[in-house]
């Protein structure tokens, strides 16, 4: 049978990085089979379900390459994908609940059962609703919904025995059935909770296997009861730990940033975020930490998913997006770099950035733009400069500090330029050679730049003599990259003129 898996947010709040690991986890499960990957937006609590909150989930999970292939955006056999839209469906079934006797009216007010909860609490019980309603005669129940009296729909849930099921990660959980008591699953015939809409669409959008976080372990008994209350079969249960901060307390919002889109923002690549995740849930049996997505489908198996919860390590996270950094395309790298750049104002896009956005498609290859300074920069340019840089940062907005010099006037001097023991005539007579040899090349390309400026540093015993002072003078720092592809990338008469501004302050 076809696997089908769903992955179902309620849009409350912006995608979660637990969340995503869940979304995962259930992409990966459903690809390496063959199977379906359902989107499915849980959104009952209308006060707390937000439109903005489902767009971003839907953009992150897009940014994240998490396709999935049915939901509310596209077309499938199991819609509505969108629980407000399923109304009918749920009011059918709590109508069958109710006949059946499987379900009942609850008309305790809020008082009556806070009262009820207290004295649970007195005698030191689990706080647990008494039945009281269940005992009510079919006439008077009658009689009370006739009157308009308040109610919600309780679930019957007797004391006897247990439920047990084959959790895909943990193995045999079992639950107490007298632990359960009539929980409730709707406020009124039209709106369902969570429990009861979340079993009925696992079962009318057909799904295998439920894989979702260990926080909804004791919503499982629950949903059991009401889908063999309903005479569905049972799907399969997977409960993954939750992600951790380092004080091993669930991640939230008070140790950082927890949204998918903050990391997003904060320079990290989607496939760097994915292979970090999936490390925090799964592991590959050795000791492999680079996954790429594509990878992971043929890799992954639910088996090597692990029972315990682990720990969210920034540092870790920044590794592995350095590794991924690396491997990037150059031009993809430099378009997404741009944007970094403009936000710190070392570069400015010459056309508007309506007209031309950057890091957008074609439109964005053929922008040039204007350096801090001044001059015109092409996007070919900043391709080199992603290039020279892709690995020496961690994170994309690093390139601001490690690459400033390409676009800002700098200042060098002599104890800069120096050397080791060289003489000021010393360095002006190399910055002098430098001069010269970037103003004969021909063709401005990096390899003739870099040949010819190497063929000079070869005529010096120690090479740095030459080139320590030309690199000092082309960037105005003591790290950076190398002097050719600074030279090159810089072009000829921006770094001719950075010499020459050398030598005037010698
Ligand atoms: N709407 C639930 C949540 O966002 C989904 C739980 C489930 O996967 O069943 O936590």
């Amino acid at each position: 049978m076809k696997k089908r898996v769903r992955f179902a947010p309620s849009p409350t709040g912006f995608l979660h990085v637990g969340s995503a690991k869940i979304a995962l986890i259930n992409y990966l499960f459903a690809s390496k089979s063959g199977g379906d990957f359902v989107l499915r937006i849980e959104d009952t609590d209308i006060e707390r379900s937000k439109q903005e909150y489902e767009e971003s989930i839907l953009e992150s999970l897009d940014w994240l390459g998490l396709e999935y292939d049915e939901g509310p955006d596209k077309k499938g056999n199991f819609g509505p994908y969108r629980q407000s839209k399923r109304l009918e469906i749920y009011e059918k079934y709590i109508k069958k609940l109710i006949e059946t006797g499987a379900a009942y009216p609850c008309f305790c007010s809020e008082e009556e059962l806070k009262k009820e909860k207290e004295k649970c609490v007195e005698k030191g019980e689990a706080p647990k609703y008494s039945g009281k309603c269940r005992k009510i005669s079919d006439q008077k129940r009658r009689e009370k919904l006739k009157k308009g009296d308040d109610y919600v729909i309780r679930m019957k849930v007797d004391d006897e025995g247990e439920i047990k099921f084959e959790d895909m990660i943990r193995g045999e959980v079992v639950f107490d059935k007298k632990e359960i008591g009539d929980f409730v699953l709707a406020k009124n015939k039209k709106k369902p909770l969570y429990n009861l809409a979340c079993a009925i669409d696992d079962h009318e959008m057909k799904m295998s296997h439920v894989i979702r976080g260990e926080d909804h372990i004791s919503n499982t008994p629950k949903q059991i009861l009401i889908q063999k209350a309903l005479g569905f079969d049972q799907v399969k249960y997977g409960h993954l730990p939750l992600i951790l901060a380092s004080d091993k307390s669930k991640l939230s919002k008070r140790h950082g940033a927890v949204a998918v889109s903050e990391y997003k923002k904060q320079g990290f690549l989607p496939e760097a975020l994915v292979n970090f995740l999936v490390l925090l849930g799964w592991s590959p049996g050795d000791d492999r930490e680079f996954f790429t997505i594509e990878e992971l489908k043929k890799e992954f198996s639910i088996d090597r998913c692990k029972k315990s919860g682990a720990v969210f390590n920034k540092k870790k996270l920044e590794y592995i997006n350095s590794l991924h950094i690396k491997e990037a395309r150059p031009e993809r790298l430099a378009k997404l770099l741009v944007t970094y750049l403009i936000q710190e104002d070392l570069l400015n896009p010459k056309q508007s950035l309506e007209e031309y956005p950057p890091a957008m498609g074609a439109k964005g290859l053929k922008t040039s733009y204007k350096t801090k300074d001044g001059r015109d920069f092409s996007f070919d340019q900043i391709i080199g400069i992603a290039k020279e840089h892709q690995d020496r940062i961690k994170t994309l907005p690093e390139i601001t500090e490690v690459a400033d010099y390409f676009f800002e006037t700098i200042e060098a001097d002599f104890s800069l330029l120096q050397w080791k023991d060289m003489t000021e005539d010393e360095v002006a007579d190399c910055i002098d050679k430098s001069i010269n040899i970037l103003s004969d090349i021909k063709t401005w390309d990096k390899k003739q730049v870099s040949k010819s400026l190497l063929e000079k540093a070869n005529e010096y015993g120690d090479r740095g003599r030459f080139l320590w002072p030309l690199r000092a003078a082309l960037t105005g720092r003591k790290n950076s990259a190398g002097p050719f592809e600074v030279a090159y990338l810089l072009g000829r008469g921006e770094a001719i003129k950075r010499l020459k501004q050398a030598k005037e302050i010698l």
